[in-house]
């Protein structure tokens, strides 16, 4: 059993490897998804050690949230797992629209808490901002269900530190997730300081860049129109070609060590102190149970550093 981490301030503990869900029942993110997969992948997961579990109400929409939800009560062992989803997104005449309004946030955790069949969720993320609601109003919902025990700690995402600042006006955000991998670094620069400064635990989302970092693609690979990565810039023309050098240059410092580079790539983050979990999300159990050497894998201050210096 993997020893348990402490996610910021929050009185959760998990495996830092957790597991990310948008492609369980994630229809509207990647084709072709069988939805039993899903549950027997979040499953053998579990059984495997993965007791952290990230989904959302858009990865369907609805249906990760189902699964995930299904997957539990199967094992009958929801005090087990620690849930994080998100919500924030409505449909208004087939539209997608934020809502980050104080009642519009109860009434998403109040449909999370169905779909997913339990009476608490671990983690509750603003998924993303809107544009009208104060920041703080709408954590400041978030800080109302937590004291009614319906979540237990408060998470916002994908927003800009200004934003994140404004959210954590009166100090309840307890988790920020971000955007964060070895081919988009932003996040290093601002956010990083201001979460570790305010003890705001860190969960990288996109960690192996949408398999990108995983080091199986080549020049060859291809994704078919409703996969999300074929729209996402760092699988296009040059930019995918340069990436693709970089990820090879990571296969030999993995060789050198006799792992795999998903594990090279994974074990990099959780030696950031920004950063105490992860969620790399995967297509099946074999993945899941591969992503879980990472714990078995010690980083080096020289390999940190080569790291840091080949995805300057
Ligand atoms: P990711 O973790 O960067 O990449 C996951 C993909 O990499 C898998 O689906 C699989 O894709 C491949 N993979 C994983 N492990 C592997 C292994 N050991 N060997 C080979 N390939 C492997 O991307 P993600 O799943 O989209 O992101 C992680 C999680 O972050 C999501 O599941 C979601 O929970 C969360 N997220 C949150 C936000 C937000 O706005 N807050 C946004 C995006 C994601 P293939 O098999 O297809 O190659």
């Amino acid at each position: 059993m993997a020893e348990k981490t402490r996610i910021g301030r929050t009185d959760l503990y998990v495996n830092p490897i957790g597991l990310g869900t948008n492609a369980v029942g994630g229809h509207n993110l990647y084709p072709n998804l069988d939805e039993q997969q899903g549950v027997d992948m979040v499953k053998e997961s579990v059984e495997n050690g993965v007791d952290f579990l990230d989904t959302a109400f858009i990865y369907g929409p609805g249906y990760s949230e189902e699964l995930v939800g299904k997957a539990i009560k199967e094992m009958g062992n929801r005090n087990e797992v620690v849930l994080a989803t998100k919500g924030a997104q409505k449909f208004v005449n087939g539209k997608e629209v934020l809502d980050n309004s104080p009642a519009f946030l109860k009434q998403s955790v109040e449909e999370s808490l169905k779909r997913l069949q339990t009476d608490y969720i671990d983690l509750y993320y603003i998924h993303f901002p809107d544009e009208d609601t104060p920041k703080s109003e709408a954590v400041g919902a978030l800080k109302e269900l937590k004291d009614e025990g319906k979540i237990r700690s408060i998470g916002v995402s994908n927003m800009s530190l200004d934003q994140l600042k404004e959210a954590n006006q009166d100090g309840y955000v307890d988790v920020f997730q971000g955007l964060y991998n070895l081919l988009q670094r932003d996040s290093e620069k601002e956010l990083f300081p201001y979460t570790l400064e305010n003890n705001i635990s860190f969960v990288p989302f996109f960690p192996l860049a949408s398999g990108l970092l995983a080091g199986k693609y080549d020049k060859h690979t291809t994704f078919p129109e409703s996969d999300l990565r074929s729209s996402m810039p760092h699988f296009q023309g040059d930019a995918f070609m340069n990436n693709l050098e970089k990820v090879e240059q990571l296969h030999k410092i993995a060789n050198q060590k006799g792992i795999d580079i998903p594990h090279l790539v994974l074990a990099w983050y959780l030696a950031h102190e920004a950063v105490d979990v992860i969620i790399p999300g995967a297509k099946n159990g074999e993945q899941v149970k591969s992503n879980l050497k990472t714990l078995e894998v010690d980083i080096s201050k020289q390999e940190f550093d080569e790291i840091d210096k080949l995805f300057a």
